[in-house]
C-alpha cells in the first residue's frame, strides 16, 4: 500500500459513459444532416471532463470543431487536440490577442470593439474568426444598429477571415415559441450579406427545431451530454452519459412521529424504513432535492426525505423487502432510470446546473 493508494469503493462514483458521448454526438450530426456538427465544450464539457470527452469525440467521432467559453478552456483544449478548430464564444481582449496567435483559436467577435482589434492584429486578413450577431437574446453579438453598420462596411470586412457568422436562439427548448422564428428570420436577412461564410444558429435545441434553424454548422452541447432539450419528446436516441450512484451507509428503522435530519424537515406518518446515502451536496446534489429528490435501489423508484446534508441523504426504503437491501447497497442519483430530465423536473433546477454542478469528491470513472 503507498500513499497514493486508496480503498476502492469508499466515495460515491460519477461514470461517465464516452460512448454514449459518441452514440449522442452522430445523433446530433444525423438530426443536422449536411451541416458540420460542432461540439460545445465549455464548462469542463458540462462537468463531463473536457479533456476526456474532446479526445473522443475528435478521435472516434469525427468532431472537427469545438466551442468554449474562454480562453483558459481553450488553451487547455488545445493540447488535447492539437489540429481542432477550437473557437472562445467569450470574446477576445486586448491582454489576450498573443495567446489567441500562439495556439491557433479562433475568437468569436461579439462587439465592435473586438471586431477593431482582430482587424488590426490581423492585418492580412487571413487568421480566421467568428462573427457573432445578435438577433434577440440580448446577450452578446452585435446589436442590430452594429449589424447594419458592420454589414456594409466592406473596408473593415475585407480586413477579417470570417470563417463563421452566428447567432444563439434564446427559446430553442421551446418549439412553440414565436421568437424562433424570429430570430430565424433575423438571422437569415444577415445572412444574405455573407453568401461564402459558413452560418451557426443552433444549439441543442436548435437542431430539433427542424432544418431550417441547421444551416451550415450546429453547436450542440446539452445533447451529447444526454440531456433532452424538448423535454418529454425525441428523447428517444440520445443516451445517459452521466451516472452517479452512491451507496447506503446505515439502514434504519423509524416508528411514527419520528423526524429526519437538519431542520427536522420531514416525519415519519408511519413507521418506516430509511436508508442514509453516501452523497450530499458538497457532492453537486443541492438542497433543491431537499424533500423531492428521487433515487433508483434495486428496481424502485424511493423518495429523498428531509434535507440533503453536505455529505448524505435519506430516502425512504419502506418499499423494499428489507432482504434485499443492506450497508453498501448501491443507489442511482442519476442515469438510465433518474434521468436528468427526471432530476431536472423534481429539483426545478435545470439539466444544464445538474450536470455541470457536479463537483470533484466523486470517483469519476470513463467508461
Ligand atoms: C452553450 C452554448 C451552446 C450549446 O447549447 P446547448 O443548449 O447546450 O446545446 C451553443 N451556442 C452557444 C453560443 C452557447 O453559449
Amino acid at each position: 500500500m503507498t500513499a497514493d493508494d486508496f480503498p476502492p469503493d469508499c466515495r460515491a462514483t460519477l461514470t461517465i459513459n464516452l460512448g454514449a458521448v459518441i452514440t449522442n454526438y452522430k445523433h446530433c450530426g444525423k438530426l443536422a444532416s449536411t451541416a458540420e456538427c460542432a461540439a460545445v465544450v465549455k464548462a469542463n464539457a458540462y462537468g463531463m471532463g473536457s479533456e476526456q470527452v474532446a479526445r473522443t469525440l475528435f478521435n472516434q467521432a469525427g468532431c472537427r470543431s469545438f466551442f468554449v467559453a474562454n480562453l483558459t478552456e481553450a488553451i487547455t483544449l488545445r493540447r488535447v487536440v492539437p489540429t481542432a478548430v477550437i473557437y472562445v464564444l467569450n470574446g477576445i481582449f486586448p491582454a489576450h490577442t498573443d495567446y489567441f496567435i500562439h495556439h491557433n483559436i479562433r475568437p468569436v467577435l461579439n462587439d465592435p470593439g473586438q471586431i477593431k482589434l482582430w482587424s488590426e492584429l490581423d492585418q492580412t486578413g487571413t487568421r480566421p474568426c467568428a462573427v457573432h450577431f445578435d438577433t434577440g437574446i440580448n446577450r452578446l453579438g452585435l446589436s442590430s444598429e452594429e449589424t447594419r453598420s458592420f454589414v456594409t462596411d466592406t473596408a473593415l470586412r475585407k480586413k477579417l477571415n470570417i470563417a463563421l457568422i452566428m447567432s444563439h436562439l434564446a427559446c430553442a427548448d421551446d418549439a412553440a415559441n414565436p421568437m424562433n422564428s424570429q430570430q430565424l428570420n433575423k438571422f437569415t436577412a444577415i445572412r444574405q450579406h455573407f453568401p461564402d461564410v459558413a452560418a451557426s444558429l443552433a444549439n441543442s435545441g436548435g437542431i430539433l427545431l427542424g432544418p431550417d434553424y441547421h444551416f451550415d454548422l450546429v453547436r450542440p452541447g446539452l445533447m451529447i451530454f444526454g440531456g433532452n432539450p424538448h423535454r418529454g419528446k425525441e428523447a428517444e436516441n440520445i443516451d445517459p452519459v452521466c451516472r452517479i450512484s452512491g451507496r447506503i451507509l446505515q439502514l434504519r428503522q423509524l416508528e411514527s412521529g419520528q423526524t429526519v435530519g437538519y431542520g427536522v424537515s420531514w416525519t415519519a406518518d408511519r413507521p418506516c424504513h430509511i436508508a442514509i446515502i453516501n452523497i450530499g451536496y458538497a457532492d453537486g446534489y443541492p438542497q433543491l432535492f431537499n424533500n423531492c429528490g428521487r433515487v433508483y435501489i434495486n428496481g424502485r423508484m424511493l423518495p429523498v426525505i428531509g434535507r440533503v446534508s453536505m455529505d448524505m441523504i435519506a430516502v425512504d426504503v419502506s418499499e423494499l423487502n428489507p432482504d434485499e437491501i443492506n450497508v453498501r447497497t448501491g443507489v442511482e442519483l442519476l442515469g438510465e432510470h433518474i434521468t436528468l430530465e427526471m432530476a431536472s423536473e423534481v429539483s426545478t433546477l435545470s439539466q444544464y446546473e445538474i450536470l455541470t454542478g457536479v463537483r470533484e469528491r466523486y470517483q469519476r470513472i470513463y467508461q
